[in-house]
């Protein structure tokens, strides 16, 4: 057995299937005969053409169009006579591979991409890079690990995940996926959750006690693994698949009821989306809305930047869906572990500290942060839309971005375009001096939402994502609890709205906790919201209050969570 850490709930049973990207070793060799190593160029690029068609094709029906079109550009720059030509007349003129001569010619063209000025071509770069290897693979004979068409009942092992591969899962077929990298919050993980796919990351050297074919058992609620069970195990854990099916199935008495504690006090239970599609689990589990649209994946995936209309297209589907129901929008938050790579952005010495979220948003007014206002400000006449700003650490961030929806306001009216002139614009509270000057924040914005991931991170001085110290990384912390309660008071002082989007809002040994607290509003995966229901339903925040004052007595994380384990196994 392995131990992890559970990251999503269920239990997987199937096939491992080792995703490892091999790093490729292009090694310039000479060639006897160029005549035949050009026709070997050619048959490469033949298949790595029609493999790309096929990607194409496949992709446009099981995400979209939009998504297909970077691969159709693929098939452009594979079929351009210029490019292949110049690959031929490399291996004939110097009796080179074409491994190098691929390599050669590519690297050059991308570089001449990458050093111009206009933004289209420096996305032919990337493009560029893409192809290369491609090309390099099929002539190297190194198979690319495609996510998207892994078999059924395949489950993903990987050192670690990207947020884009994660995108790239079929539910259908994945029933479960192992890490070796990532924490309960990494994006990955949250990913996971939002498909429903049991998951337990953290899991030390995997890679090296598993291989290909496999067998696989995963509890993503214990975090732990096996590998090649004994066929009791399997029997065991088949039967609490079984019985978690069947519990999820019995949730959905919950549908259509009110989220109102026993003494009479109603909250708004509300969803986390990453991309319009989620808003579908959104109203299957009978959310009151979106609490956190996490906006950054509308911009992965791709090789350039959505642009205005396409993000206003996105947005107001999801506003319309949600037919008046709020719809919190986050503005973008990239940087931190979330790369871009069309953005050409330098790597920061330290991500999560440096040019992330507002601050990179701040600095690239025109090419990103007004399209993406105007985008939202023109959606917001279709729905209920709110907009939020992430990782905000003082007021002047706030007033800017403010100050530029006001700008924009105000040029909209010239050119007659709708909006909703009274949205309201809040902030995610999940750093410490945002923490710390809530009381100020809470007189200028219109509602706060805390972000726990990221609050515990900067509270505790710890990485989300790095495992040595995730003993650290615990929102029951007496610190982050602090925290907590404070940022409610403020909001609550000052009388506008205070919900949490962070992992910890869907946590049932937290959830007693911040109705006691005071919270309004609760987001988390949509596939959360029921069990939460149920949960809140059956209690009273009154009866809660001495849960909480006994728990803010606590010195150590250790003690709360024990205290609140006992708890909720009470009730
Ligand atoms: C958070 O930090 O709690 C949060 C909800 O945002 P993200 O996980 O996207 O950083
Ligand atoms: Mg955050």
């Amino acid at each position: 057995m392995f131990k992890g850490t559970n990251a999503s709930s269920g239990i997987g049973i199937g096939t491992a299937r080792v995703v490892e990207e091999a790093d490729l070793v292009i090694e310039k060799k000479t060639v006897a005969d160029a005549d035949a190593e050009v026709t070997r160029f050619k048959g490469a690029l033949d298949k790595t053409m029609k493999d790309t068609e096929a990607l194409a094709a496949d992709l446009a029906t099981r995400v979209g169009e939009k998504e297909a079109e970077i691969l159709q550009g693929h098939m452009m720059l594979l079929m351009d006579p210029a490019l292949t030509g110049e690959i031929e007349n490399t291996i004939k003129g110097e009796n080179i591979c074409s491994e190098f001569a691929v390599e050669m010619v590519c690297t050059m063209y991308a570089n001449v991409f990458a050093g111009m000025d206009d933004e289209l071509m420096q996305q032919r770069a990337t493009d560029m890079r893409d192809i290369k290897t491609r090309m390099q693979r099929v002539l190297l004979g190194v198979d690319s690990v495609d996510i998207a068409s892994l078999p059924e009942g395949s489950i993903l092992v990987a050192k670690d995940l990207t947020p884009s591969m994660t995108a790239g899962i079929n539910p259908k077929n994945v029933t479960g996926i192992v890490t070796e990298l990532g924490g309960k919050t990494s994006h990955s993980a949250i990913l996971a959750r939002a498909l429903e796919i049991p998951a337990v990351v953290a899991v030390s050297d995997f890679l090296s006690e598993v291989k290909n074919g496999d067998f696989v058992i995963l509890d993503g609620d214990a975090g732990v693994v096996y590998v090649n069970p004994d066929p009791e195990i399997e029997k065991e854990y088949t039967a609490k698949r079984d019985a978690f099916l069947a519990e999820k199935k019995e949730l959905e008495k919950y549908i259509g009821k009110p989220t109102t504690t026993r003494d009479g006090v109603t909250v708004e239970l509300v969803a986390n989306i990453g991309k319009p599609k989620d808003v579908e689990k959104v109203l299957q589990y009978d959310g009151e809305g979106v609490g956190l649209f996490r906006t950054e994946f509308l911009f992965m995936d791709r090789n350039s930047m959505p642009t205005e209309e396409e993000q206003f297209e996105a947005y107001k589907k999801v506003a319309e869906a949600l037919a008046g129901k709020p719809v919190i929008i986050r503005t973008l938050d990239i940087g931190g572990d979330k790369e871009i790579p069309y953005m050409g952005l330098e790597k920061d010495e330290n991500p999560f500290l440096g040019y992330r979220a507002i601050r990179l948003c701040l600095d690239r007014k025109e090419d990103i942060y007004k399209p993406q206002l105007r985008a939202l400000l023109r959606a917001s006449a279709y729905g209920n839309i709110k907009i939020m700003i992430p990782m905000v650490t003082c007021i002047d961030e706030y007033r800017e971005a403010k100050m530029l929806i006001g700008e924009l306001k105000l040029e909209m009216d010239r050119q007659g375009i709708a909006y909703n002139k009274d949205i309201q614009v809040g902030i995610m509270v999940e750093t410490a001096a945002a923490s710390l000057i809530a009381d100020i924040f809470a007189r200028e914005v219109d509602f706060f939402s805390i972000g726990t991931n990221d609050l515990t991170q900067y509270t505790m001085s710890v990485d989300r994502g790095n495992d040595k110290v995730s003993y650290l990384y615990s929102p029951f912390n007496p610190a982050v609890l602090r925290s907590i309660r404070r940022i409610i008071t403020c909001a609550r002082e000052a009388g506008i709205m205070v919900g949490m989007c962070g992992e910890a809002a869907s946590d049932p040994m937290m959830i007693p906790l911040l109705l006691a607290f005071g919270l309004n509003e609760f987001s988390m995966s949509a596939s959360a919201i029921l069990y939460s229901r149920k949960m809140i339903t059956s209690l009273s925040t009154e009866e809660l209050q001495s849960v909480a004052d006994k728990v803010m007595s606590f010195t150590t994380t250790k003690e709360v969570e024990n205290y609140m384990r006992e708890f909720i196994a009470e009730l």
